[in-house]
């Protein structure tokens, strides 16, 4: 059953404020990806609305023991909101993939426990905590003890968008914060759903809300309010950007962001195995059609098996069946809008222009409705080629060769990104060298991708962002850290 008809999924249109769902007037119609159908009207939320939803969140962080209760209660309303979360998987998983690009057998089988279990992590972080006592004279007592900011907003894209609000949401409440989160407007229904679960939960009325609408009007209202103590964001470098100079200017406020990449994927001749090798390369860029941060859109490879190595990377590309989400033969999800598709195209085009040569793919995929395009894999002698310079968030990647370690290590170097990097070797002293080597945020070696460690943050170097989301480092960015000196003499 992870076939589903889409004419039957109820969408609510709202934003979430105070536990509830507050209906408002359609702003923008939102579309399916998947056959690029209008389905839904979505409501943007004004600075008005923005400024209802976060006095809700601060005055329940005010009223509600959220922050005050025993931290271990607040583990238990978080670890039973995980497992409604899996337990609604028949509601839930049918709403994430009919407007997103996440095919839904995928939302069933990854994202939906993926964002119960990352949930549950962070949950059993909120007792796992304190402040420091500071080494101070003898008759006095320093302490450090940790805080929680009041409102944070939350900010985030659409690529995954249950579990990236997750990785935003589930820190900042288990640190004890009421949150404002802003989905994107691509795909802004299931995180209602998510919402009202939290409710359902026991998480009180007003520590969780939604507002709706674009970054333009509703984003940035909710970046300006004066009650927001801390904004998290996840999405481009360029709104990143734009963000932390609106929180200069209003605060200075904290912020975490989390932007965009180039990831290379770097391939030695010495790997035991060149088919397994190749199939987790191609499926660290054609995962969600290369919509992901952390795509792997640069193959590095030496240049004594490139032929054989396209060929695995061809074959892989062949295999791969391109469809709607609500699909289960699909394994090629699609493009997120028409006009990514054309951004996509636009750089395979000029880099074409620029002397690159398609081995693979090349243009769209027609007769689907929404907007898909073909695994690409490019062969590039040039790095200043838009290919390997630009972000594409989509199905391409680009093959440079190299002879030697030291210049693979050169080409992997990106002017702008470090958000992460892959090596494959089977000589463990080169691969330690490389992660010594390489200016990224995260370093796989004989793997591509995240595991279930959600202990290990991520986050970028350079202009992939600041700070971390995941592992410890993500919930004590949701808190501060308050000194106190107390006079003990008699
Ligand atoms: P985007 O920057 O266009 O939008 C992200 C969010 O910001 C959306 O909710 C949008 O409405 C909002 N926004 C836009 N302008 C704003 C403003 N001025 N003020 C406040 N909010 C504003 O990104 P996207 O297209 O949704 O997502 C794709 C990008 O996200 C890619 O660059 C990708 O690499 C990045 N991403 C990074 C990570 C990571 O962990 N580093 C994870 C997922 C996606």
């Amino acid at each position: 059953m992870n076939s589903f008809d889409p004419s039957i999924v109820k969408v609510r249109s709202a934003h979430f404020i105070g536990g509830r769902y507050r209906e408002a007037l359609p702003g923008l119609e939102v579309v399916r990806p998947s056959d690029g159908r209008y389905y839904a009207p979505l409501p943007i939320a004004d600075a008005m609305m923005v400024d209802e939803a976060v006095e809700s969140a601060w005055t329940a962080f005010r009223r509600s023991d959220w922050a005050t209760r025993p931290p271990r209660e607040r583990t238990r309303a978080m670890r039973r909101w995980a497992d409604l979360i899996e337990a609604d998987a028949a509601t839930l998983a049918p709403l994430e993939a009919i407007g997103s690009t996440r095919p839904h057998k995928d939302v069933l089988g990854w994202d939906i426990p993926y964002v119960a279990e990352v949930l549950r992590f962070f949950a059993e972080l909120a007792d796992k905590h304190g402040g420091q006592v500071a080494a101070t004279q003898r008759d006095r007592l320093g302490m450090q003890i940790a805080e929680p900011y009041g409102v944070v907003a939350a900010i985030a894209p659409w690529n995954f968008p249950l579990s990236m609000a997750n990785w935003k949401v589930a820190p900042a409440l288990a640190a004890g914060n009421a949150v404002v989160l802003k989905p994107s407007e691509l795909t802004p229904f299931s995180i209602l759903r998510y919402a009202e679960l939290a409710v359902q939960a026991g998480i009180p009325a007003g520590i969780f809300n939604v507002v709706q609408g674009n970054g333009q009007i509703t984003g940035d209202a909710l970046c300006r309010h004066p009650r927001v103590g801390k904004v998290t964001f996840t999405g481009s470098t360029a709104t990143g950007s734009s963000i932390m100079s609106t929180c200069a200017q209003v605060g200075p406020k904290p912020v975490t962001l989390e932007l965009g990449g180039k990831s290379p994927q770097l391939v030695f001749a010495d790997v035991p195995d060149l088919e397994k090798t190749a199939r987790s390369v191609a499926m660290g860029i054609t995962g969600n059609a290369g919509q992901v941060c952390v795509s792997g859109s640069r193959l590095i490879i030496e240049r004594s098996i490139l032929e054989p190595f396209v060929a695995y990377l061809q074959g892989y590309f062949r295999e791969l069946r391109p469809g709607h989400t609500w699909s289960a033969e699909t394994t090629l999800s699609p493009i997120i809008s028409s006009q990514q598709a054309e951004r996509i195209d636009g750089i395979v085009q000029r880099s074409r222009q620029a002397g690159a040569e398609v081995l693979a793919g090349g243009g769209m995929i027609e007769g689907l409705g929404g907007a898909y395009y073909q695994p690409t894999l490019l062969s590039v002698g040039d790095s200043q080629s838009p290919a390997v310079r630009e972000e594409i968030f989509g199905p391409v990647l680009t093959v440079q060769t190299f002879e030697d370690e030291g210049q693979a290590l050169h080409l992997a170097e990106h002017p702008t990104y470090g958000l992460a990097a892959g090596v494959h070797t089977a000589d463990l002293n080169r691969a330690l060298r490389l992660i010594r080597g390489l200016e990224t945020g995260t370093v796989w070696v004989n793997r591509y991708g995240r595991s279930n460690d959600h202990v290990l943050p991520t986050g970028g170097f350079k202009r992939s962002g600041i700070g971390k989301d995941l592992g410890r480092e993500a919930f004590e960015a949701n808190l501060r850290f308050k000194s106190v000196l107390i006079d003990i003499a008699d």
